[in-house]
C-alpha cells in the first residue's frame, strides 16, 4: 500500500466561474488559475502521484503550457491516475478536507463524490470531502481564498 498527501490553495477572482471537486456551484465568486483552478481535483492529483513517488501536477502539468490554459482539472486527474496505474498502483481510498469561509459546500459534496470516482474508476464510497471554515483567521478567513488538502492510499493493481 502507498500513501499520498496533497495540497493546493487558489485566490478567489470574482470574474470566474467556481469550479470545485469537478462540479460549478452557481453564485459564489470563482478561483483564479490557468486551468479551471479545481483545487479538490489539484489536490487529489497531487497526492495520487506523490503516493506513487511520480512527481507533482505542475511536472506532468505545467501551467507554462498553453495547453492546459482552461483545462478541465477531473480530466488532468483522470490522466494521473492512469499514470500511476501504469506503474501498477490504483486508488483505493480518498480523503479530503476544504477550507473555506464559503461558500457553503454540503449541498454538492454528493454531486462532486460521483464526478470524481467516476473519473477514477471507484465507488464514490472511496471518496470523502469534507469542508471547513477556517473561523475568521487569515487569508482563508478573509475570504481571499480556499485551500484543500488531500491523502489518499493505493493499492497494487
Ligand atoms: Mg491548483
Amino acid at each position: 500500500m502507498r500513501i499520498g498527501i496533497g495540497y493546493d490553495s487558489h485566490r478567489f477572482d470574482a470574474n470566474r466561474p467556481l469550479v470545485l471537486g469537478g462540479i460549478t456551484i452557481p453564485g459564489s465568486p470563482g478561483l483564479i488559475g490557468h486551468s479551471d483552478a479545481d483545487a479538490i481535483a489539484h489536490a487529489l492529483t497531487d497526492a495520487i502521484l506523490g503516493a506513487a513517488a511520480l512527481g507533482d501536477m505542475g511536472r506532468h502539468f505545467p501551467d507554462s503550457d498553453p495547453a492546459w490554459a482552461g483545462a478541465d482539472s477531473v480530466q488532468l486527474l483522470h490522466d494521473a491516475h492512469a499514470m500511476v496505474r501504469h506503474g501498477g498502483w490504483t486508488l483505493n481510498q480518498a480523503d479530503v478536507t476544504v477550507i473555506a469561509e464559503a461558500p457553503k459546500l454540503s449541498p454538492h459534496v454528493d454531486a462532486m463524490r460521483a464526478r470524481l470516482a467516476e473519473a477514477l474508476g471507484v465507488d464514490p464510497g472511496a471518496i470523502s470531502i469534507k469542508a471547513k471554515t477556517n473561523e475568521g483567521m487569515g487569508f482563508i478567513g478573509r475570504g481571499e481564498g480556499i485551500a484543500v488538502m488531500a491523502v489518499v492510499t493505493l493499492t497494487v493493481v
